[in-house]
């Protein structure tokens, strides 16, 4: 029978030929992040759906049309992640972990999933590498934050193709009048308005500001910004963030568009860009939302983050022609003729594992000589063929594959690692 199903829409298988790349960059990112402190925290992939209409916001793009929610068998109305944040919180919260030494840094690399347009670097199920830091209301925290992006693009070499826009959006007092603004601006031309944001025009109306349709984001791009609305504890703070990042040597430009499609978002928001795949991409995007942890039944507790999308970033990687360490290949090959040197072949390929060397033998019952073709198509680094007189003399000529130069090597797992590792 044939086999008809395929993967789902929106979905991307990850192969051998491409997981290293991926395993690098988890690496990379989890080594900078532990540096600063951060560690991981892992959630549920699936939550209460409240959790995200709490926190995300129900007004928003990604409450409303894009998340994956359903019942299950039990009645419960629950919902895979759309985003890092609101898992990390929960856990965080539920574990008590505010309880200890603050801040607390935590991080997370983790799959997602919305249910949108898939495009280029755009999946239902992506992939992202997020940190959280809570307990500081200090500018230095965001700057920090965003000095730890920063040296993670560097060391992939992206320092010059991705650019650091910032915003301040303010905080719910200054927000009264901001929202007051937009509400004025946007009555004018109501009508226009798709059906979702004429119902947020009353509700939330700053959500109309990221809302995908090409007229409302056509309206959108005239309206009020919020930076000029901002109230005096909310200006300093963007100036001290401003302050650090040039102490820091960091550089920015301010975009008052930026305003991000999550409802948590408080002050501070940022996205690094990127213009070297095609389309403008944002590659992470963050900012600080000190009303969260509340919302979700802590006790008041300033905190920001960001999340970098994994996806996109692999696609920066590539088009900038990043050089990941190649892939890791078969050490050598113990090609064998005859039942006795089969028997031997599987026994060194097993001893060499156990000293760290990456062997391997026939176990396809293979001939000579396609035996050594597969060892060619796996690109093994040396081979080694053992036959009876090789058993009889207790050594075999080893052979480096790329230079067809031979040496002979007692027939041991310690000779054969020496000799691999000289
Ligand atoms: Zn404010
Ligand atoms: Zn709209």
């Amino acid at each position: 029978m044939e086999v008809k199903i395929k993967a789902p829409r929106g979905t991307q298988d990850v192969l051998p030929a491409e997981s290293y790349q991926w395993q690098e960059i988890e690496r990379i990112v989890m080594e900078e992040a532990s540096r600063s402190g951060f560690a991981e925290i892992r959630f549920p992939t699936f939550e209460d759906t409240a959790l995200f209409q709490r926190s995300v916001g129900d007004t928003t793009d990604v409450v409303q049309k894009e998340m994956y929610t359903f019942e299950d068998k039990g009645n419960r109305s629950v919902t895979l992640r759309p985003e890092g944040t609101a898992g990390t919180i929960r856990a965080v919260l539920e574990n008590g972990l505010l309880g200890s030494a603050l801040p607390l840094r935590v991080c997370y690399l983790t799959s997602c999933f919305r249910y949108e347009k898939p495009q280029a670097g755009r999946l239902r199920e992506f992939h992202q590498f997020g940190a959280e830091m809570l307990g500081s209301a200090s500018p230095v925290a965001d700057a920090e934050v965003i000095a730890m992006v920063q040296r993670i693009l560097t060391r992939f070499g992206l320092a010059g193709a991705v650019r650091l826009e910032i915003n301040s959006i303010g905080c719910p007092k200054c927000r009264a009048d901001y929202h007051a603004a937009l509400r004025s601006y946007f009555a004018q031309r109501r009508d226009e308005l798709c059906a979702t944001c004429q119902t947020r025009l009353d509700k939330n109306p700053m959500r109309i500001l990221d809302c995908k349709s090409p007229v409302c984001s056509e309206i959108a791009a005239g309206a009020p910004v919020g930076l000029d609305y901002l109230c005096d504890e909310c200006a300093a703070h963007f100036d001290q963030l401003q302050r650090h990042l040039k102490a820091f040597g960091i550089g920015y430009t301010v975009n008052p568009r930026i305003v991000r499609g999550l409802d948590y978002y408080t002050k501070t928001v940022f996205e690094f860009i990127t213009d070297t795949i095609g389309a403008q991409g944002t590659v992470c995007g963050g900012g600080r939302y000190d009303g969260l942890v509340q919302e979700l039944g802590g006790a008041p507790t300033p905190a920001l983050g960001f999340a970098m999308g994994l996806e996109r970033l692999l696609l920066v990687l590539r088009a900038s022609g990043y050089e990941f360490q190649p892939r890791e290949v078969c050490a050598l090959y113990l090609a064998s003729m005859g039942d006795q040197a089969h028997l031997a072949a599987a026994g060194l390929a097993d001893a060499l594992r156990r000293a760290g060397v990456r062997a391997e033998c026939d176990v396809m019952g293979r001939s000579l000589k396609a035996q050594m073709k597969y060892a060619d198509k796996i690109g093994a680094r040396y081979t080694v063929v053992i036959g009876d007189s090789e058993l009889a003399a207790g050594k075999a000529a080893v052979k480096e594959m790329c230079s067809g130069e031979t040496a002979d090597c007692t027939l041991s797992a310690e000779a054969l690692a020496a000799f691999l590792n000289q």
